[in-house]
């Protein structure tokens, strides 16, 4: 059956007819000179949302994570984040070839860890222990279930960081889903790191990249490593557009991928065989469990019906929800779902 409602991940959305009209009629030049205009553009949007003095726009939020990494970092150093957190899962193993950085995953809740479980994690200056460098969050926290993290966490820990001599930084992939849920500015929550992204090809809906913003200084270090990376590019106005389009027409809407997850979530909480609690789905991710079937066995189940979702563990899968899909495609999910577990 053809795939009628895909809740498989944001990354799914596709460039609109207006923004690929828009996307058609970009200026270019040659990005790796520093002369497309779109590029430029869009690096001046992020850095003004949140509120940095430099942005940089990349082919991919892991390259962001990376280069971000590699800047903060020595080999050898050691970076603290969350046990779910994207680098350690999803980026093929980066860390150890790019930076050389070495990860000391804490034990955090829905992806959200601790000032207490910081102040463990921080090494003592004996050097037998790695250096802590750099202490690395999550917002929206992807495995945690889009949770997000509160502000004023925010502000113990990079405070912490700070007296400890740190550095801090914020894989933002889904950063603009906390703040249409939270009301609090993109710009709140950047000023407390060192550096920061945002992806543009998850919910804000563009086909391509992400915008790193952080210093001056740091953007021109990140700059030799995107070349050295072969994430320099020429005339990537074209897809830089998609990202400028994006950030004008697709910011407010963000809330309603936040509500139709939370919709979602709170029907299936009353469905035969699936464990979910409605209150931690807090942005655009719903994660649940099964019973009676494996997770294998569910989502094939769905996919013959037309519905796709994506498998975490055994027991366990994901649901997300963006611009591609509408209040009637979750009711058709719930119908199907509902059909499967046998409600
Ligand atoms: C998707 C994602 C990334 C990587 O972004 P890409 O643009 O797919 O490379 C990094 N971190 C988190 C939390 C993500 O969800």
């Amino acid at each position: 059956m053809k795939l009628k409602v895909d809740l498989f991940s944001d990354t799914g959305t596709r460039p609109s007819k207006e923004m690929r009209e828009f996307m058609a009629k970009a200026e270019v030049g040659d990005e790796q000179l520093g002369e497309d205009p779109s590029v430029n553009r869009l690096n001046e949007m992020v850095a003004e949302l949140l509120g940095k003095e430099d942005a940089i726009y990349l082919p991919s939020g892991l390259m962001a994570n990376q280069i971000s990494f590699a800047v903060h970092c020595r080999p050898g150093d050691e970076i603290i984040m969350d046990k779910t957190a994207h680098p350690i899962h999803f980026e093929g193993g980066a860390v150890s070839v790019i930076s050389g950085a070495s990860i000391n995953p804490l034990d955090g809740e829905n992806g959200i860890f601790t000032t207490e479980q910081v102040i463990k994690a921080i090494r003592t200056s004996d050097y037998h222990h790695p250096r802590t460098r750099l202490i690395s969050i999550e917002q929206t926290s992807n495995l945690g279930g889009g949770t997000i993290w509160p502000l004023d966490v925010i502000e113990d820990i990079c405070q912490l960081a700070r007296e400890h001599n740190l550095k801090t930084h914020m894989d933002g992939a889904r950063l603009l889903n906390a703040v249409a849920a939270t009301g609090i500015p993109a710009s709140k929550y950047a000023e407390h790191f060192d550096s920061i992204w945002i992806d543009l090809s998850k919910g804000l809906g563009a086909p391509v990249g992400s915008v790193l913003a952080s210093s001056r200084d740091f953007i021109e270090e990140a700059r030799y490593w995107k070349q050295r990376l072969g994430g320099a590019m020429r005339q990537a106005g074209i897809i830089a557009a998609g990202g400028i389009y994006a950030l004008k027409h697709n910011l407010e809407r963000l809330q309603e991928d936040n509500d139709n997850a939370r919709y979602l979530a709170e029907e299936m909480a009353r469905l035969k065989n699936i464990e979910i609690d409605p209150e931690t789905v807090e942005t655009n991710i719903v994660i649940f469990k099964v019973k009676g079937l494996t997770a294998e066995q569910f989502s094939k189940e769905l996919i013959k019906r037309g519905v796709r979702v994506s498998i975490i563990a055994k027991d366990t899968l994901r649901a997300v929800t963006h611009l591609d899909v509408n209040r009637q495609d979750i009711d058709y999910a719930l119908t199907v779902i509902k059909e499967v577990t046998g409600s």
